[in-house]
């Protein structure tokens, strides 16, 4: 049973011709975390928004629990949603320690029941022995995790966290992904974040939710949207890929390219025979007696492996060479010639 769920939403701004958000369609189970992934401009915030009550939809219905929370009847204020809201620059009171930012969303407690709360929260996000400092005294993550802790002091039914990572350097969006996730599961809350990185996403979320143009794309464990993306937009959307035009064989199991036949995992209901497969760069691996051969353009070395740009063999034509990783131990001379094996778990079909 779904715990919040989009029913055909669609959302046009004030004389758009396109909508930011069209028909819509997802559910979200209880203490499940989503992201909502996709370009600047796919629609994630708007989603975002018309979920906590910022923006009304044009058509469709919200429901949160077993509340509608909007359809063309009603429109439940965002105060009434039970919407925990987590901004991108966190938001908190310069003037106010950490333990009143805390309290604020908890104006309608006990004193008493607040101020064990407030503890409790900041216990939770590591944060217990600093309410009484200033926000200006803290790091960029401690914020965050102030912001955080905010947020879930109330016990919202949903947490939302618009691009929560973005304003934090490499090493600190990397423990904060991780920490951020750790607090939302012991909390046991239901999140959605927006993100346009993909790292973020596969690092902290059960479900992705690939967006383009408003409109979802996939919606799929970040495994499967890696190794199974459904269209070309997730597949080059989602880490690098080589897209391949091909025919499909009568098994259904393999593709034709103009480099050799590639097998194909997945089941397909494909109905034209003339296809596209996506091939993972890291699916490509270099072997002595590869079945694959081609000479190398190009490499790169990125400190966990070489990018390889590889001329098929048998390519005549003015094709973009192949990308392939390579471990960093293995010395890869320009103009040499390589070969390669495929494996099929990271090669999909994509249209
Ligand atoms: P970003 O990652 O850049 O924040 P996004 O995926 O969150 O992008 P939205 O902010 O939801 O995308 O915007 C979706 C579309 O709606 C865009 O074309 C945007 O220009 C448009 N849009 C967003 N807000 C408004 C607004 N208040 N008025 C008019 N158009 C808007």
């Amino acid at each position: 049973m779904s715990f919040i769920q989009f029913q055909n939403v669609t959302k046009y701004y004030n004389r758009a011709v396109v909508p930011a958000v069209d028909h819509l369609n997802l559910e979200i189970s209880k203490g499940e975390i989503i992201t909502l992934l996709g370009p600047s401009g796919c629609g994630k915030t708007t989603t975002l928004r018309m979920l906590a009550g910022f923006e009304q939809p044009t058509a469709g219905e919200i429901r949160i629990g077993d509340e509608v929370v909007y359809d063309d009847r009603r429109s439940l204020p965002p105060e009434k949603r039970g919407i925990g809201m987590v901004f991108q620059d966190y938001a908190l009171f310069p003037h106010l320690t950490i333990e009143k930012n805390v309290m604020f969303g908890l104006n309608k407690w006990k004193a008493r029941d607040k101020k064990k709360r407030v503890q409790e929260v900041l216990e939770l996000v590591g944060l217990g022995d600093f309410g009484q400092r200033l926000p200006s005294e803290l790091s960029g993550g401690q914020q965050q995790r102030v912001a955080l802790a905010r947020a879930l002091a109330p016990n919202p039914k949903v947490i939302l966290m618009d691009e929560p990572f973005s304003n934090l350097d490499a090493g600190l969006r990397e423990k904060m992904r991780f920490d951020v996730t750790n607090i939302l599961r012991k909390a046991n809350a239901t999140a959605i974040i927006v993100t346009h990185d993909q790292k973020d996403a596969f690092t902290v979320s059960d479900r992705v939710v690939v967006m383009n143009e408003g409109v979802i794309q996939q919606i799929a464990a970040p495994k499967e949207i890696y190794r199974c993306p459904v269209n070309c937009f997730v597949a080059q959307f989602v880490g690098k890929t080589n897209l391949i035009s091909g025919t499909l064989c009568p098994d259904l199991k393999h593709v034709e390219t103009h480099f050799g036949r590639v097998c194909v995992p997945q089941q397909t209901n494909q109905e034209s025979e003339n296809v596209v497969v996506s091939i993972r760069p890291e699916g490509c691996r270099l072997a002595e007696y590869g079945r694959y051969a081609g000479i190398v353009e190009q490499a790169t070395y990125s400190g966990e492996y070489q990018e390889l740009h590889v001329r098929l063999q048998s390519d005549h034509t003015p094709n973009q060479p192949m990308v392939i990783y390579a471990p960093i131990e293995q010395d890869i001379e320009i103009g040499s010639a390589v070969t390669f094996n495929i494996t099929p778990e990271l090669v999909a079909l994509v249209n």
